[in-house]
Order: structure tokens, then C-alpha cells, then sequence
């Protein structure tokens, strides 16, 4: 049991998965905000951010570079990449998970 990402995780659900290895996960934005918008998780559970201790470092860094990854396999040298910490900031699934939009002129700051 657990949110919508673990099943991800767990391959109860379908995702459009685009990288994967025994850390991290990078799959398709059900709901694509950019033309390009892929989440990158890490398979840990840690809530968000705000959550994170020292012991999350190496993973947290890890999904960074997964983020640099994908968007470099997809030819982007101009993108967005951004975690929602908190209901208040727009967070909805209670998973960590990066942000990485690109294809389009992103603004700032995204209101
Ligand atoms: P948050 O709002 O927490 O920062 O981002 C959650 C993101 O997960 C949203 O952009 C939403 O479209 C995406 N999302 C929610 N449920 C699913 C799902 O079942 N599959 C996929 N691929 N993305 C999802």
C-alpha cells in the first residue's frame, strides 16, 4: 500500500517509464504542463523535501543527475527542473519527485 508513485514503483499502475535503475525512476507527466515534462523519483519513500535528512543526500544528488539525464537524451539544453514542497506550493503526490519541463519558453517565476 502506498501512494501513486510507489504503485508506479511497484508496476501496479502503467506509467510511460523513460529511464530507470536500482535508484530512481523517470516516467511521463500524466498531465503534461511543458511538451516535454517527465518526474524524476527516487524509489526510497521520502515525502518531499521538506522531509529529507542527511541520509538523503547521495539519492537526492542522484536524481538530480537522472534529471540532467533525461532532458540531455531529449535534446534539451533549456529546461525547468522543480520540486513542490507542501499542498501549499502546489505538492499533490506526497512522493518526492523532480520536475523537468522543457520545449517551450519557460517563464519565471511560474506564479
Ligand atoms: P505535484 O503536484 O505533487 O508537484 O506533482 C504531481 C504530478 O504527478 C502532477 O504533475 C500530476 O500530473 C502527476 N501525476 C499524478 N498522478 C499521476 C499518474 O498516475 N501517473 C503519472 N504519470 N503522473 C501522475
Amino acid at each position: 500500500m502506498g501512494n501513486i508513485f510507489q504503485k508506479i514503483i511497484d508496476r501496479e499502475i502503467p506509467a510511460t517509464i523513460v529511464y530507470e535503475d536500482d535508484q530512481a525512476l523517470a516516467f511521463k507527466d500524466i498531465n503534461p504542463g511543458a511538451p516535454f515534462h517527465v518526474l524524476v523519483i527516487p524509489k526510497q519513500a521520502i515525502a518531499n523535501v521538506g522531509a529529507m535528512t542527511a541520509a538523503d543526500e547521495q539519492i537526492v544528488g542522484h536524481c538530480l543527475l537522472v534529471c540532467q539525464k533525461v532532458a540531455a537524451e531529449a535534446g534539451l539544453t533549456d529546461y525547468r527542473v522543480v520540486s513542490n514542497n507542501g499542498e501549499g506550493a502546489g505538492q499533490s503526490v506526497f512522493h518526492l519527485h523532480f520536475h523537468v519541463l522543457g520545449g517551450r519558453p519557460l517563464k519565471w517565476p511560474p506564479g
